[in-house]
């Protein structure tokens, strides 16, 4: 049984969660912090993300694991990200590590376990799906990557099978 995604009421609640630990942040660093985005749109194991995408900041949250875990989420994932959205303004995410002493400080700050992830079960979640790509040597089936794949449609490096040392050809991609 997959996990259903937060509610709408819930969703209310994560933004003026993000919110409030902004404003936390912005009462202990003495100085203002814009707004920033929030997106649900989340997959795979991670509960929360922070990111720039083309020159804007932005959060995300995994609306499955936030749904199995609500209390914890709010209490861990929300100040988790909120600390490396105020890491990345206060000392710039290229001059410091991800979970590096800066951002533990600033989590700690703001009542999260300075932790690199949670430790959640995450039967139920729905995981990112990979497309795999299927190939064919002289002797089997071999199921590629995207990163791979990609290389070969472009003409960079062919694979030979290891085995029978026939080149590789595409015959197919498949969801799985
Ligand atoms: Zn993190
Ligand atoms: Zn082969």
């Amino acid at each position: 049984m997959f996990v259903q995604p937060i509610s709408e009421d819930q969703r209310g609640l994560v933004v003026q969660a993000t919110a409030a630990c902004l404003a936390h942040a912005e009462e202990i660093f003495q100085r203002s912090f814009p707004a920033i985005p929030l997106r649900f749109d989340l997959r795979g194991r991670a509960a929360g993300m922070y990111r720039i995408y083309r020159g804007t900041r932005l959060i995300r949250y995994n609306p499955h694991i936030f749904a199995k875990y609500f209390t914890e989420s709010l209490a861990q994932t929300v100040p988790h990200e909120v600390a490396h959205y105020v890491t990345d303004l206060l000392y710039g995410l290229r001059s410091v590590r991800p979970h590096g002493p800066e951002w533990r400080g600033i989590a700690q700050a703001l009542g999260a376990k300075p932790r690199a992830t949670g430790n959640y079960d995450l039967s139920g979640i729905p995981q990112r799906r990979q497309t795999l790509y299927d190939y064919r040597c002289a002797c089997t089936q071999h199921r590629l990557g995207a990163q791979r794949h990609n290389r070969m449609q472009r003409g960079e490096g062919g694979y030979l099978c290891r085995r029978c040392r026939a080149a590789l050809v595409f015959c197919g991609a498949e969801s799985g």
